[in-house]
């Protein structure tokens, strides 16, 4: 792990060609980006290998057309814990959702429920967030979709 002062927004919007370039042109890619980020200690490599892990889940869950929204937001009082400042980036997509009794797996290595699927993709971004002492939340969306929320601990204000 080789942790160095990281916007992440920056990040994202380094990455967002190969992002598009990595899902076909009848999926959407959006950004919501917080605009004044707060810092994170983070390896850029890992960062970008989960933003693309969690892409392609979302594009393998769209069956044809559809919207993935990358955003990320400055959280203060994440789970009461009140003195630590965390930045949520969360990625969104308009897919077929998780079935409830899949929920509890998939962040298993080898679980998976695609043909051909290695089932490794969430465990790497499981293993990488937890490197940078973060935490991931899984929501279901309405109408449809599935919503992955990866919130790291930020450092202080870039000015
Ligand atoms: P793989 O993509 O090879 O199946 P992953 O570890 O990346 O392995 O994902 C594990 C499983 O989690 C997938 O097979 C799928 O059932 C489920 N999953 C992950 N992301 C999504 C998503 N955005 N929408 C629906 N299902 C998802
Ligand atoms: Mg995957």
């Amino acid at each position: 792990l080789r942790l160095i002062n990281l916007n992440i927004n920056e990040v994202i919007l380094d990455f967002i060609d190969i992002l598009k370039h990595s899902i076909p042109s009848e999926i959407t890619i959006t950004t919501n980006l917080e605009e004044k980020i707060w810092i994170i200690k983070g390896d850029k490599p890992k960062l970008e290998q989960v933003i693309l892990n969690l892409i392609l889940n979302a594009k393998d869950a769209i069956y044809s057309k559809g919207q993935i929204t990358i955003t990320t937001q400055n959280i203060s009082n994440f789970k009461n814990k009140s003195t630590t400042k965390y930045i949520c980036l969360s990625i969104s997509d308009t897919g077929k959702g998780i079935k409830q009794k899949d929920l509890a797996h998939i962040f298993e290595p080898f679980f998976t429920t695609k043909k051909g699927g290695t089932g490794l993709g969430l465990s790497v971004v499981y293993k990488i967030i937890k490197e940078h002492k973060g935490y991931i939340e899984v929501e279901t969306n309405k109408p449809r979709g599935t919503t992955f929320k990866i919130y790291i601990p930020a450092f202080f204000e870039k000015k």
